[in-house]
């Protein structure tokens, strides 16, 4: 992608990569077009000071895909009830506290364990030997679940 097509796509509101999906590039309220790092938040800009220049090689660039949904879930079970522990720092310019890079370690609640999240496509997300037990069981569990991951979404959005 050159220059204006890479602007484009972003304006017409799509997501642009350089390099993998860890770039993102980007239009801050200044109309900078900017390429961050998502891990740590670190950021260029997307061309050189003229405007005449990518800072990267057209070929890198990309328009991201339209991506399935996913599940995280317990390495060990496979369950959905899991959660994050999270590192907020106070962020001198909005006034308040912000999600940092750093992420604390995970809990699998149905383990009652530490554990490792791994990443499922949603579609998947109903084969667990829950399901071999009473379905009333089964949608309990669910039920449960999506209570879990609703509150960690109202956690993640910003509720603190
Ligand atoms: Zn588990």
């Amino acid at each position: 992608m050159n220059i204006s097509e890479i602007k484009a796509a972003i304006d017409a509101g799509q997501i642009v990569h350089w390099s993998h999906t860890g770039y993102v590039v980007s239009r801050d309220n200044a109309g900078q077009y900017l390429i961050t790092y998502t891990r740590n938040g670190s950021t260029i800009g997307l061309t050189n000071k003229a405007g005449t220049k990518l800072n990267g090689n057209e070929g890198d660039f990309f328009i991201a895909e339209p991506s399935e949904p996913v599940v995280k879930c317990c390495w060990m079970c496979l369950g959905t009830n899991v959660q994050l522990d999270a590192w907020l720092a106070w962020d001198l310019t909005l006034q308040t506290w912000t999600f940092a890079p750093k992420i604390g370690s995970a809990v699998c609640n149905d383990c009652d364990i530490e554990t490792v999240i791994v990443e499922r496509p949603a579609s998947e997300r109903n084969i667990p030997e829950a399901e071999t037990e009473s379905e009333g069981a089964a949608n309990e569990q669910a039920a449960i679940a999506e209570d879990q991951q609703a509150l960690q979404r109202a956690y993640f959005a910003g509720g603190v």
